[in-house]
């Protein structure tokens, strides 16, 4: 089966695109990835489709332009098979609150996928791609990798350009990959990455060869285990695979050692205050006179359509992330929240930077359980906020990092590991990604 016949044949049950494009509409030029599939997240442009966001506010929205990651591939050869069903703006770690239903996890579908990117991590797992793109803000790539069993690399911030991607938190927001192998997640970032004159933060540095580094050997890497990442509430099976990994590492001859990331239960507060303000100041521009849709009625002023177009186009989550962020930034409140937030960013920051002093790379469990039942979280917003425990840290820092499945607990859900590096390092995530990868047997899913 083509992957564009799998995503067709799948997708009334598991929901993952929201739109299936006709093979030969987006063929792709010649070039080296004319063997690799891809499926795009809804928050990323692509010319002449539409692009939703996963909210009602951009339902019949099309895009003018494609966004510099997503022509890159096709200017390689890469052919693309739809657009990814996603949380409303990129917001939310279960796919729940998309616009157009939830995305259900292949492994078991009373479960969630993990979000925001959750329909591109589904797309990936069930072979409907080869590659998936999805964006991470503060999780959304590597949570759902980790619960639907796949990698999810989230490269530095600035390493692939934000240029077609429609904004969240402009100062978290990163491009990056779901796919079943390393290699594949390899050869997108050396097709993705590098300068694009259209996005002034994408780093204008050398891009090296992602592929050779699936064979380097890792011999007397030093690798960081953060105390802080193994404390309360992680499941049992997640910290024994975790454990796994850190033995098979030091197999392959690297060095563990403990390190401390001090302000890390600081993370989730610091991430919330910052991305919601962010947020709040991006999500500006849907007023319904620029973009998408328009209240129809009301009594003409333009007060009242901007009230009304908000009111209907967004959903409840994103209107509690726009409160938050517009509360954070106002006058009484700014020094006390955003001011000090910044503040507690650059300790992060430090953090990480510290610790990189004395490793090549840290090991943490990509989430603390495996994926949650749907309807489980929803109705509470803090617990859903801390499932991105221990992934929202590397957005802060903007530090590249990595989920690589590496087993399955006792109900056959997927667990993952993270690797994080310094930035721009992502090669040594490709080359201790290979030596603890475990693949999983994905031909039962089909
Ligand atoms: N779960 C996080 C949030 O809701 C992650 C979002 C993201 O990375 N786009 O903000």
């Amino acid at each position: 089966m083509t992957a564009f016949e799998v995503a067709k044949n799948r997708n009334a049950e598991l929901g993952a695109f929201l739109e299936i494009f006709e093979e030969g509409r987006f063929p792709g030029h010649d070039g080296p990835l004319s063997d690799m599939t891809v499926a795009v997240k809804d928050v990323l442009a692509l010319q002449g489709a539409r692009l939703t966001c996963g909210s009602k506010f951009l339902e019949n929205f099309e895009s003018l332009y494609t966004a510099t990651c997503v022509q890159r591939l096709i200017d390689r050869g890469a052919r693309i098979v739809g657009k990814t069903n996603m949380d409303e703006f990129a917001m939310g770690s279960s796919n729940e609150n998309s616009a157009y239903g939830p995305v259900k996890n292949p492994w078991d579908v009373s479960r969630v996928p993990g979000g925001s990117s959750g329909g591109s991590a589904v797309a990936a797992t069930i072979g409907a791609c080869d590659v998936a793109l999805g964006t991470d803000t503060g999780g959304s790539i590597r949570q759902p990798a980790a619960f639907c069993g796949v990698v999810g690399l989230k490269p530095t911030y600035g390493r692939i350009s934000r240029y077609g991607l429609t904004a969240f938190a402009s100062s978290f927001d990163t491009v990056g990959t779901f796919s079943r192998t390393l290699e594949a997640a390899a050869r997108a970032l050396e097709a993705m990455a590098g300068f694009d004159p259209m996005d002034s933060t994408s780093a204008n540095i050398e891009v090296p060869n992602y592929t050779a580094a699936l064979t380097k050997e890792v011999t007397s890497m030093t690798i960081g285990i953060p105390k802080e990442y193994f404390g309360e509430g992680i499941e049992p099976e997640v910290r024994r695979h975790v454990d796994d990994a850190r033995a098979k590492l030091m197999k392959a001859g690297c060095n563990t050692v403990e390190v401390s990331l001090p302000h890390t239960k600081y993370c989730v507060a610091d991430y919330y205050i910052l991305t919601t303000a962010e947020a709040s100041s991006n999500l500006a521009r849907f007023d319904g006179i620029r973009y998408g849709r328009r209240a129809s009625s009301g009594n003409g002023s333009l007060e009242d359509t901007y009230r009304r177009s908000r009111t209907e186009g967004f959903g409840r989550e994103v209107k509690r992330r726009i409160m938050l962020g517009t509360h954070v930034l106002s006058s009484g409140y700014y020094d006390a929240y955003y001011t000090r937030a910044q503040q507690v960013r650059r300790l992060i920051v430090q953090d990480f930077t510290n610790a990189f002093r004395t490793c090549d790379a840290l090991l943490t469990p990509t989430t603390p359980t495996t994926a949650f039942k749907l309807g489980e979280k929803v109705s509470d917003p803090l617990a859903m906020y801390l499932n991105d425990i221990f992934t929202v840290s590397a957005n802060i820092a903007g530090v590249p990092a990595i989920s690589v499945p590496i087993g399955r607990d006792a109900d056959g859900m997927p667990i993952g590991a993270q690797l994080i590096t310094k930035s721009f390092d992502e090669a040594t995530l490709f080359a201790l990604g290979k030596e603890i990868i475990a693949p999983l047997p994905y031909e039962r899913l089909a």
